[in-house]
Order: C-alpha cells, then sequence, then structure tokens
C-alpha cells in the first residue's frame, strides 16, 4: 500500500505521518515513511542542492528535472523494493508537489510536467493520496512559528514566498484532488491533531492489506 501526503506549508503532514505510522505498526503492519525530496541516498543529495541557495541560478525548467531525478531514484531504490516486500509506505509528498510546485506555480509547461512524471514514478503510482488543506495564512504561520524548514534548520527558500503564490497551490491540489476522486481524499487540517489522525486513519483504514 502507497500512501503519499500533500498540502502547502505548515499542513502538519509530517506530525500526521508519525501518528499514522504508530498507529498501523501497531496493528503488526510493516510502515516505511519517507519523503520527498529526498528518501533516497541519491535523492537526499539532491535534496540539498535543491533547498540550499545553491539552486538559485538554476530556472524551473532545471529544478523541475532535478526533483524529477530524485523522484526516479527514490522509486527505484526505495519505495518500489519496499513496496514488492509488502511493506506500507507514507511518503511526504510525491508526484502532485511537482505538478503544483513546478507545473502551476513554476509555471513550467504541462507536457513536461506530465513527462517528467511519467519517467520518475515509471508506473509506481500513490493508491491513496491525502491532501491536508488549510487557507495558506494559517499554514504559513504554522510553518514561522516552528520556526525551521524541512530538517535543513531554517526556513528553506521555498518558504519564504508570497501568500499568493500559497494560496494558488492550495487551489491546485484541491483542483487535483477533484480530478482524481479515485485517488485523492482531502481533509481539513484546520481539525485539531486528533481529529485530524483520526480522519486519515479513517482513510487508510480500508485499504489495509489485513
Ligand atoms: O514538505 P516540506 O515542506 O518539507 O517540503 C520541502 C520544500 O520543498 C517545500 O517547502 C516545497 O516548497 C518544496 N518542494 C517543491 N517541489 C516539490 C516538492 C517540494 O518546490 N516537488
Amino acid at each position: 500500500l502507497f500512501v503519499t501526503f500533500e498540502g502547502g506549508e505548515g499542513a502538519g503532514k509530517s506530525t500526521q505521518i508519525r501518528l499514522l505510522a504508530d498507529a498501523l505498526r501497531a496493528r503488526g503492519l510493516t510502515v516505511l515513511v519517507t519523503r520527498e525530496p529526498g528518501g533516497s541516498k541519491g535523492a537526499e543529495a539532491v535534496r540539498h542542492v535543491l533547498l540550499s541557495g545553491a539552486a538559485e541560478p538554476f530556472g524551473t525548467r532545471m529544478e523541475a528535472i532535478l526533483f524529477s531525478a530524485a523522484r526516479s531514484d527514490h522509486v527505484e531504490e526505495v519505495i518500489r523494493p519496499a513496496l514488492a516486500a509488502g511493506t506500507v509506505v507514507l511518503c511526504d509528498r510525491f508526484m502532485d508537489s511537482s505538478r503544483v510546485y513546478q507545473g502551476i506555480t513554476g509555471n513550467l509547461e504541462p507536457a513536461l510536467v506530465a513527462a517528467l512524471e511519467r519517467v520518475a514514478i515509471n508506473g509506481v503510482t500513490p493508491d491513496c493520496t491525502i491532501v491536508f488543506d488549510l487557507p495558506a495564512s494559517v499554514g504559513l504561520e504554522r510553518a514561522r512559528r516552528r520556526g525551521e524548514g524541512p530538517g535543513e534548520g531554517g526556513p528553506d527558500r521555498f518558504e519564504k514566498e508570497e501568500l499568493e503564490t500559497h494560496e494558488k497551490r492550495r487551489e491546485a491540489f484541491l483542483d487535483i484532488a477533484e480530478r482524481e476522486p479515485l485517488r485523492c481524499r482531502v481533509v481539513d487540517a484546520l481539525q485539531p491533531p486528533e481529529a485530524v489522525a483520526a480522519a486519515v486513519l479513517a482513510i487508510v483504514e480500508p485499504l489495509l492489506p489485513i
């Protein structure tokens, strides 16, 4: 079972993934928690380049290709083997983040976004994608209060963007969810963490192998 978690900054994805992993492990399931960009040795190296200042001169096209290279490594080295072994894979961001960050707010041509996606995922499509939805202003405030970027010890360059851009991303994630209702489910991330956790578990439970 392959579940991906999507949404803007400060939506509480990582907390909720941890809670879900605990709940699933308590049922005896083998669970792998992973994230993008990163998740494999090669992809973590690319993550470092993408989220540090080093990527500043790259431009969206190059950036998108790098995200895709990282995803390909992550899929082939980590996700596909884990799924083959019967592990439940929970991934913090996946292809929808590329559609939204590089495609929608990065203004990259849809054809290129789609082509890169195909190459990177190479048939490994999420069984379920949970979109954490909340107003961008709330998410940004949460992320700011947390005072940290994703593991790099400071707000990364992607988090320093305009509120308007973040609202656009929110709409784009909702749009994907609407277009692919069989794969995607939207969770109201404004609720208290316990309520979000319950909603997430209710979505995943019917999909479990046992
Ligand atoms: O999930 P998290 O917020 O830790 O993601 C790290 C950053 O990478 C995000 O702030 C997001 O802006 C950026 N990102 C991106 N394109 C992707 C995936 C992530 O711009 N495809």
